[in-house]
């Protein structure tokens, strides 16, 4: 039977020279490897109490959206700075290919809510950290960062655990 990692083709030199690009499309676009992704996901979580998934631009809003429908929660999108058209909270971060800066509609999560945080691939942790410091910020409490994929030579997983988080992830 095949795994969530053999749905997952890596393109070389993408976006740049000498990066192996894990790019989850091919997951996403099988109906089998997309539920068991999903599946595998919320598997963790299951009775635990959760108020709001939070997914990261922009493959997290793909998986974030299908685990809050599954959970019957609401959907909160981190975006790149610029794109949500509401008042905004911001948080500048260092990715694996440069700079940016992430939002949240600074209404979108009350103090209190327990939060899981969604996203298909962590690599150095930056761009995860930067939700977890907006969702913070709003007074969230966050039960869990899932993944699908961890590239742990980048450190991400390690960088989130220092940080207190408790880190899920479906294949490295
Ligand atoms: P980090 O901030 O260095 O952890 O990078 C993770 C972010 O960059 C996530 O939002 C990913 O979607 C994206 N990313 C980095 N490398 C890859 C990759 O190889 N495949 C898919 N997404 C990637």
């Amino acid at each position: 039977m095949k795994s969530v990692k053999d749905y997952i083709r890596t393109i070389v030199d993408f976006p740049h020279e000498g990066i192996l690009f894990r790019d989850v499309t091919t997951l996403f676009s099988d109906p089998r490897g997309f539920r068991m992704a999903v599946d595998q996901m919320l598997h963790p979580y299951a009775g635990m109490q959760i108020d709001k998934v939070v997914g990261l631009e922009a493959r997290g809003f793909i998986l974030g959206g299908a685990i809050a429908h599954q959970l019957t929660l609401g959907f909160v999108p981190i975006r790149k700075k610029g794109k949500l058209p509401g008042a905004t909270l911001s948080e500048s971060y260092t990715l694996e290919y440069g700079e940016a800066v992430m939002e949240i509609h600074d209404d979108a999560i009350q103090p209190g809510e327990k939060i899981l945080l969604v996203d298909d691939l962590l690599a150095t942790g930056g761009t995860a950290e930067a939700g977890i410091k907006l969702i913070e910020r709003m007074g969230g409490e966050i039960v869990g960062c899932s993944f699908i994929v961890d590239l742990p030579e980048l450190g991400g997983r390690k960088k989130l655990e220092e940080l207190g988080m408790g880190v899920d992830v479906l294949c490295e």
